[in-house]
């Protein structure tokens, strides 16, 4: 691929000079007040000549074709493959972060491979992707990088899935989601004390970010909860968040609720059992969730959707690979004719559980 030399340092919009001389960034809740060279909390966003500078702008740590499960969203193009890639850096602070090589690098080495948007929208085209997953750190701090890869994107019929904690300010996420089709919102516990000791951000700004896209944007959302033993899994915390997430998103917001592994400042907390998962499944049905799921175990019963008019399995799945499918070509339940919430067409893609990495600079294509 020719790939012309990209600028990865770029001017942003979202920020203010303060009375004393600092100058305060907008994007997010952190509010990070610079002087001249310093750097954000997120690392990726910094003060130079006196304005905030996205610093990693076309630079990743990798692609990845990947099903789109995996993000995960099963009510969005179910069996689908999506160009997946990530930056470095985060503005939030997980002691648990499942991702932590690329999101609390400090090293720009980590980012070794990088793409124009044009060069991204084409290589998902040409690899048969329907979509491009901002994904592996939170892509609201790259928000210039991934709004322009999404309107390249647009251009040609690619969609944009953000996977991300929803940890932005009003007026960035106005821009933000208004590039995106697709999202899937780590909802992390239903604590402020979890959000502000273990991730040093705080719930309401997330459920704000919540509320905003299921109301007033078109954007299909799906919630992640990694489930870490004795922190965020009990009946009582579940059993409120589920009720806040029927209440305030409606009951047709898929929830996933997925293992944790011992990772980054956790290693001394075991991995999830099996049952906890379970446990939050069947709580969030209880409360009225229509569509709750298990995640990064095999569990066939709670990675299937089923119909919430007559408890028919409409799509079963077996880890990210569909194996039976039973919707209408509208995505109707084909006994009750209930429609199914969602993003879908006549069939599933095929993609199955692949995991395709991909080097940019390595592709034969021209831009
Ligand atoms: S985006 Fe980065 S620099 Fe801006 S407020 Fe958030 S953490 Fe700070």
């Amino acid at each position: 691929m020719t790939t012309p030399q990209i600028q990865t340092t770029v001017p942003t919009r979202y920020w203010h000079a303060l009375p004393d001389g600092r100058i305060q960034c907008d994007l997010c809740p952190r509010e990070c007040k610079l002087h001249e060279g310093q750097q954000g909390l997120c690392f990726v966003r910094a003060r130079q000549h006196d304005r905030v500078v996205l610093t990693s702008y076309g630079r990743s740590s990798g692609f990845c074709v990947d099903p789109i499960e995996k993000k995960p969203l099963n009510h969005f193009l179910p069996g689908s493959p999506v160009l997946s890639f990530g930056t470095a850096g985060c503005n939030l602070a997980c002691k648990f972060c499942q991702n932590w090589d690329m999101s609390k690098s400090r090293e720009m080495d980590t980012l070794m491979d990088q793409a124009s948007p044009e060069a991204l929208a084409r290589t998902a085209e040409r690899l048969g992707c329907r979509s491009v997953a901002y994904t592996y750190n939170d892509p609201v701090i790259f928000l210039e990088y991934a709004v322009d890869t999404a309107i390249a994107c647009r251009e040609r019929g690619i969609r944009s899935v953000a996977v991300t904690a929803g940890y932005i300010s009003p007026g960035a996420r106005e821009d933000f989601f208004a590039h995106m089709d697709a999202a899937n919102v780590d909802l992390k516990a239903f604590t402020e004390d979890f959000y502000w000791k273990t991730c040093g951000a705080h719930l309401d700004k997330v459920l704000e970010t919540l509320r905003y896209i299921r109301h007033e944007t078109e954007v299909w959302l799906e919630l992640t909860t990694l489930l870490i033993p004795g922190h965020n899994d009990s009946d009582a915390e579940l059993d409120r968040m589920t009720r806040w997430v029927v209440e305030n998103l409606g009951p047709d917001v898929p929830m996933h609720f997925t293992a944790f592994h011992p990772d980054w400042k956790m290693t001394d907390v075991p991995r999830t059992p099996a049952s906890t998962l379970t446990r939050a499944r069947e709580i969030a049905r209880r409360n009225g969730v229509h569509h709750a799921y298990t995640g990064n175990v095999r569990d066939e019963l709670g990675a299937s959707t089923y119909c919430h008019g007559c408890g028919e399995r409409l799509i079963g799945r077996d880890g990210y690979r569909i194996t039976h499918w039973q919707l209408t070509a509208e995505g109707h339940c084909p006994r009750c004719d209930t429609k199914l919430p969602g993003v879908f067409e006549a069939q599933p893609g095929d993609w199955g559980e692949r995991r395709m990495p991909v080097r940019m600079a390595q592709l034969k294509w021209e831009v």
